[in-house]
């Protein structure tokens, strides 16, 4: 359980997200997290342990057009800040919210950062981990190319520095994508799409969509479009 939501578009996104995640609180939280993309192009990122309220006094966003958010249930590392999420690559480029558990995580840490300290104690954080090393163009294909390497259930949103697009991956955790003319949301249950939105559209296993100001294209698991 617990949620994920991502939105591109005009108006305070920190404020929007955060009333997303209110609409997602009945799916069980621990605590919850916000990253923005500034205008500058640079993540900006709150989080905060316990209710989803505590982030509406801190939440950054008001000039941003792109963002991704999540209340977390914790499956691996203590319910404290460190371990909410959005987490970041080390070089500050990706930011990710997951959903779901990565059962290979360990492998992959052993097999690809050996060598390197990790901030948290989640599964998750293997995910900007991979998108730091493998996916520096920022491109769909660099971050299916990392998705690939995950074994697991997962929802997963993901935003790159100096790019107003979130990316988007689902195995066995729900997610749904709506539009509207140039605004987009992103959320694990329609319930968030309000009277805002017309239709929405429910990701399959192994789909991936990469949305952007206007517009959201979908993959199927093999990479085509
Ligand atoms: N396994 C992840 C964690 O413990 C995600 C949990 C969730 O779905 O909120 O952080």
């Amino acid at each position: 359980m617990c949620g994920i939501a991502g939105y591109i578009g005009k108006g305070n996104v920190g404020i929007k997200l955060v009333g997303y995640l209110e609409k997602l609180e009945y799916r069980g939280y621990d605590s919850a997290g916000v990253a923005v993309v500034t205008p500058h192009g640079e993540i900006s990122v709150v989080k905060r342990a316990g209710e989803v309220k505590k982030l509406k006094i801190a939440v950054p966003g008001d000039e941003a057009q792109t963002g991704i958010a999540h209340t977390r249930w914790a499956t691996h590392g203590r319910a404290d800040e460190i371990n909410a999420h959005p987490h970041l690559s080390p070089d500050g480029s990706w930011a990710v919210v997951h959903n779901g558990i990565i059962e290979n995580f360990d492998d992959l840490k052993r097999k690809y950062f050996a060598d390197e300290e990790f901030f948290s104690r989640t599964d998750s954080e293997i995910i900007p981990r991979l998108l730091g090393r493998f996916a520096r163009e920022k491109t769909m294909a660099g971050f299916m190319k990392c998705v690939r390497l995950l074994a697991g259930s997962f929802a997963i949103a993901a935003v790159a520095e100096g790019r107003n697009e979130i990316y988007l991956a689902k195995e066995k955790s729900p997610l749904y994508v709506a539009k509207k003319g140039t605004f987009l949301t992103v959320a694990s249950d329609p319930i968030c799409f309000g009277g805002e939105y017309g239709e929405y559209y429910s990701l399959l296993d192994g789909e991936f969509a990469h949305c952007f100001e206007g517009g959201v294209e979908f993959y199927d698991r093999d990479g085509k479009k």
